[in-house]
């Protein structure tokens, strides 16, 4: 198929998906359990929006000429990789849906899609209007499986040419393993995260306390570059810790198909004990429970909004990822000591800065070995942004022109000139 084609494909698939928007939107939220408005209003325009950027792609990846010391012309020749298998988590369904198949299929690759257990509906549901947009028969291919034997399958199987996982930490090195004693597969990596979100003294306590607040309880505390660290400077903390309190306790949780909620259910039994476990460890490890620590009601898998004091970094509530409305926050005295404890962590996902000063801004940015730095914003998930992590958050990036490599050989032709008139 011409470039074009794929490019025309993948533009009348975001005309379906806009067009479906609220239907897809409501088995994100039957499946997952976050707030309807935030899938309908936030996650399926975010996921339409990202297929028409790759269908703007998908005619534009070409090689180039390059020179060489004697009578030849060389030229690359951009090809697709060829089968690619994907594995993505339960936290953004559609989303990690897009980010995997948008520049897959804008480079022209087939592809084999293993969803989260938890969450397979959406995948489903719009690999339908995919092929209802012209996609032949075969080029998408839905696994709805579990980790450990579908998933695994694909990571391990000697004719897929390429994966790209998003999850834990833990699996990210499990599926490496298998893909180097396969047939050594390029593997890309989205994995955990633990990022700082430091305020500093310079900053609107008001405003600060908001983003740090969302940076963290966004999608209920289940995001891979959630602002796990809330670090304060010790010149603003009493009046941040006050601000952050009455956040949480003002927060509404409850069913997701109401309007005005903020936060629904954790994802599953397994995640919702996991996270009352780390609020445990972190009133026995001596943090400061100032607000929620419980379970919200009897039923379902609502977590009171949480906020913890007097954090240290050797609590496991500030190492671990907790993927839960827990939000830790720590104080600091100065730059360098923020720096270098933000820094100490396994991970290396994103981080939010929170001043107007340049300078902090400045030197913070490139100091902090991280994937991504939001600088007075939190979360902000363009297309054409790149979105991985350094350390064990992973390898490689997704979204933005840097995706691409992630489907694409890059062939090189050397054709020895007979009777070149210049070299
Ligand atoms: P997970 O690693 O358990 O599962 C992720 C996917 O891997 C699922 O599809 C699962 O079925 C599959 N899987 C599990 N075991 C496998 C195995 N042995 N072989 C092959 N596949 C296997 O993680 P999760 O609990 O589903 O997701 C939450 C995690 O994902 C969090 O740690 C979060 O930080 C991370 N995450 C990272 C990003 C990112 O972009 N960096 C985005 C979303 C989620």
């Amino acid at each position: 198929m011409t470039a074009y084609e794929r490019s025309k494909i993948i533009l009348r698939f975001a005309d379906l998906l806009e067009r479906h928007n609220d239907e897809i939107a409501a088995l994100e939220t039957w499946d997952n359990g976050k707030p309807f408005e935030q899938s309908a209003q936030t996650e399926v325009p975010m996921t339409t929006r990202l297929f028409r950027y790759y269908a703007g792609w998908a005619d534009k990846i070409q090689g180039l000429t390059a020179p060489a010391d004697g009578p030849y012309h060389v030229q690359t020749l951009h090809e697709p990789i060829g089968v690619a298998g994907q594995i993505i988590p339960w936290n953004f369904p559609l989303l990690m849906f897009a980010w995997k198949v948008g520049p897959a299929l804008a480079c022209g690759n087939t592809i084999v899609l293993k969803t989260a257990e938890q969450t397979p509906l959406s995948a489903l549901y719009v690999s339908k209007l995919l092929h209802e947009a012209g996609l032949p028969p075969g080029v998408l291919n839905i696994v709805s499986g579990y980790g450990p034997t579908a998933g695994a399958a694909l990571a391990s199987h000697m004719e897929v040419d390429k994966l790209a996982f998003t999850g834990s930490t833990t699996t990210g090195k499990i599926v490496l393993q298998l893909a180097a004693k396969s047939n050594l597969k390029p593997v890309t990596l989205e994995l955990g995260g633990k990022s700082p979100f430091i305020v500093c003294e310079d900053a609107d306590v008001d405003k600060a306390a908001e983003l740090a607040h969302y940076a963290l309880f966004f999608n209920q505390g289940q995001c891979c570059c959630a602002g796990s660290r809330t670090f304060v400077h010790e010149s603003v903390y009493d009046q941040f810790v006050e601000k952050a309190n009455a956040l949480a306790m003002k927060r509404v949780v409850g069913d997701p198909f109401k309007g005005g909620i903020q936060q629904g259910p954790q994802i599953d039994s397994e995640q919702f004990e996991k996270i009352l476990k780390y609020i445990r460890s972190g009133v026995d490890g001596g943090a400061k429970l100032e607000t929620g620590g419980e379970r919200l009601g009897s039923k379902g898998y609502y977590i009171k909004p949480t906020v913890f004091t007097d954090v240290k970094d050797d609590m496991l509530i500030a190492k671990d990822e907790i993927f839960g409305p827990v939000q830790s926050i720590l104080k600091y005295k100065d730059l360098d000591e923020v720096i270098q404890r933000s820094n100490a962590s396994q991970y290396g996902l994103a981080a939010g800065v929170f001043t107007h000063n340049l300078d902090t801004a400045n030197t913070l940015m490139r100091a902090l070995r991280v994937g991504t730095v939001w600088i007075n914003c939190f979360d902000v998930f363009d297309a054409a942004i790149p979105f991985g992590g350094y350390k064990q958050s992973g390898q490689g990036r997704e979204k933005s022109f840097y995706s691409l490599s992630n489907y694409l050989q890059v062939k090189a032709v050397v054709t020895a000139l007979k009777n070149p008139a210049w070299l």
